[in-house]
């Protein structure tokens, strides 16, 4: 099956009333998790990394790997770019064949932040590509780094919908990593906003939210949904053993298990067909 693009993804979400699951990957073992997981259940989904994990495990790597997996996968898998924060990187994503990059402004001030989405937009339309960009500020990096959420204002919401995006994460506090306490969303802003955007809504942060919660969301128009944290805990945490093939199996089983669980409340389980 080829590689989707991500807004074809999230346009058949629309229409059927429910959210893809975004799923980050770090290693193998992950990509093999969560492909494994959409084909059993005949979902579509969308792989992704962030710039700021590459230190770790470069992009020149790990892109072919993910690209590749997208590309053997018997269902629909868009392969996505999370929290892009400079132009190389960007360029770089796409020039692997990623069908959807986000550029992360959300620490500038709007006026600036959809000047640089805008530079990524063209740059994305020369390929293809589907464009993600980010208003208000999830809380806490995608590392963990301190940085405090902020609430997205619809108008600057409104004005970033214009700048040609496909997909828009907005601030409605939510937060990266693992939330101390649940956490109390502002579904006003996404009441606010219904109707009135072209892009579809990225939700953030995903692990540790309730199912009464995702419910809601996708209830309201989400139609991505990001889970990071959870599958980097599988991963880590699956069984050890002194044989490296065993574990890779394990791995990959524990990222499958998890993966299983969000693409059932996600509703988009039997959306390959
Ligand atoms: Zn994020």
């Amino acid at each position: 099956m080829p590689l989707y693009n991500m807004r074809e993804l999230l346009h058949d979400a629309h229409k059927g009333g429910y959210a893809v699951g975004s799923f980050s990957v770090a290693n193998l073992e992950c990509v093999m998790g969560v492909i494994q997981a959409a084909e059993e259940m005949r979902a579509p989904i969308i792989m992704q990394c962030a710039e700021t994990r590459l230190r770790h495990t470069p992009l020149a790597m790990l892109g072919p790997m993910m690209v590749a997996a997208a590309r053997h996968a018997r269902v629909p898998v868009a392969v996505h770019l999370d929290h892009g924060a400079t132009i190389p990187c960007v360029q770089e994503a796409l020039a692997l064949g990623f069908t959807s990059v986000m550029l992360d402004g959300s620490t500038l001030p709007i006026a600036q932040n959809i000047a640089e989405v805008k530079r990524v937009v063209a740059l994305a339309r020369e390929s293809g590509a589907a464009v993600e960009a980010e208003v208000g500020r999830v809380g806490r990096g995608e590392d963990g780094s301190d940085c405090p959420m902020a609430a997205a204002s619809i108008d600057d919401c409104l004005a970033m919908d214009d700048a040609g995006i496909d997909a828009i994460a907005v601030g409605i506090g939510n937060a990266h990593g693992l939330y101390a306490a649940t956490p109390e969303l502002r579904y006003d802003i996404l009441e606010q906003l219904s109707g009135k955007l072209r892009s579809y809504l990225v939700l953030h942060g995903g692990t540790g939210l309730t199912d009464g919660q995702f419910v809601k969301l996708i209830g309201l128009g989400m139609r991505k949904i990001n889970i990071a944290t959870d599958i980097f805990r599988a991963a880590a945490l699956a069984p050890r053993t002194d044989d490296i093939f065993r574990n890779i199996t394990d791995g990959a089983a524990a990222v499958k298990l998890v993966t299983q669980k969000y693409i059932a409340l996600f509703g988009s389980a039997g959306k390959a067909e």
